[in-house]
């Protein structure tokens, strides 16, 4: 009997990532959301080990990824029919039916309890990062404008979906439980809203004007720097949306503010919107990436609902792709998005990939580092 024909995998694929966590006894986990984050129980290293618990899976930059049978596998470096009897015990040539249904239910029961959990906390994440962004005031001559100066970044508008808060503490979980302040001050507030217009989560950028980027540099409790940067409720679907023209049919979406607001201020596409799409993952969405060569293909997974796509008003949807990150695979993912934009919204006539060079971050060519605005020709 072939491994991948086994009655048992039915219900081996049944019990939560969480619970195989613990039957592991993996040490050093800690939670961020949806995620456990920590070092690899193979490998080792900081933070290069993660189990989404929603999607059942767990990766790690070094040893690769899969779900909670290969997790099983990874840990205890043994094969896939091992690991099955591992996890349910030793193949039954009759399973009693009552036994199984009984097994059925408690899988079911567990699996329902851990989603009512994942809900719940994503439900509160949503009004903490709501109650931030009610805290925040207009950028008008505060930090968060002169932050944007900094970055060269004179909006021809203040933007509405962004904000200043003088005070802001920085949380981190910590490895003993619950949540330490490792950090305070300034900061700019820029609102995520959701495929509706809803708001549905906060981007934070911790300020610091005496540093030449005029980001705050943040000391995590274990001496390893912080990103400066950090999101609070969800991103699934959403944008930053710097600017929206009345009438427009062009969006220009960038994964950062920064990004975003520089090609904004080049104004390459007149009466164009300037929306953020927060991080490439969520442009990207999910990606069909079994077979070969598919890493680069850029082919979308389009059973993905949670992936941004654009209003029904766009006809020319515009990604700019950073120069600073993998061109290969940044490519592929920018692709995927605009793909799936095309697939699932026919008014979408036109998609572009603006490349500000290579090893060129947009708003890095901006600040004076490479010449002006050529880079900002769609392509
Ligand atoms: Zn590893």
């Amino acid at each position: 009997m072939a491994a991948r024909e086994d009655p048992r995998l039915i219900e081996a694929q049944a019990i939560p990532i969480g619970e195989i966590v613990d039957r592991l006894a993996i040490e050093g986990l800690h939670r961020t959301g949806a995620e456990m984050i920590g070092p690899c129980p193979v490998c080792g290293g900081r933070d290069r080990f993660g189990i989404n618990m929603q999607r059942g899976v767990y990766n790690c930059r070094h040893c690769g990824g899969g779900d909670g049978i290969g997790l099983v596998q990874l840990v205890m470096g043994c094969d896939f029919k091992a690991a099955l009897s591992w996890l349910v015990g030793e193949a039954e040539l009759s399973i009693d039916p009552a036994e199984a249904e009984r097994r059925r239910r408690e899988h079911e029961r567990k699996r329902a309890a851990q989603e009512r959990d994942a809900e719940k906390r994503r439900k509160a994440a949503m009004r903490a990062a709501w109650e931030i962004w009610q805290q925040g005031k207009p950028t008008g001559g505060t930090a968060a404008e002169a932050y944007l100066l900094r970055r060269k970044l004179d909006l021809p508008e203040p933007s509405r979906c962004l904000r200043y808060h003088p005070d802001l503490p920085y949380m981190v979980a910590d490895p003993a439980g619950g949540w330490r302040e490792i950090h305070r001050g300034p900061a700019m507030l820029a609102a995520v809203q959701g495929p509706k217009g809803g708001f549905i989560g906060v981007h934070r950028t911790w300020l610091d004007l005496h540093r030449p980027k005029g980001k705050a540099q943040i000391v995590g409790p274990d001496g390893e720097p912080c990103q400066a940067k950090k999101m609070l409720g969800s991103k699934k679907g959403g944008a930053i949306r710097l600017y929206t023209p009345q009438g427009a049919t062009r969006l220009i979406m960038g994964e950062g503010i920064e990004t975003t607001a520089t090609a904004w201020i080049a104004n390459a596409w007149p009466a164009a919107a300037y929306w953020a799409g927060v991080d490439l993952g969520n442009m990207a969405g999910r990606r069909i990436l079994r077979g070969q060569g598919m890493k680069y293909a850029g082919v979308p997974d389009l059973d993905d609902r949670d992936a941004f796509l654009p209003p029904e008003w766009v006809e020319h949807l515009i990604f700019i792709q950073d120069g600073d990150s993998e061109p290969r695979s940044t490519r592929a993912k920018l692709l995927s998005g605009l793909r799936r934009a095309r697939a699932c919204r026919p008014r979408v006539e036109r998609v572009s990939i603006v490349h500000a060079g290579d090893g060129i971050d947009l708003n890095d060519a901006l600040m004076g580092d490479y010449t002006e605005y050529d880079h900002v020709r769609p392509d």
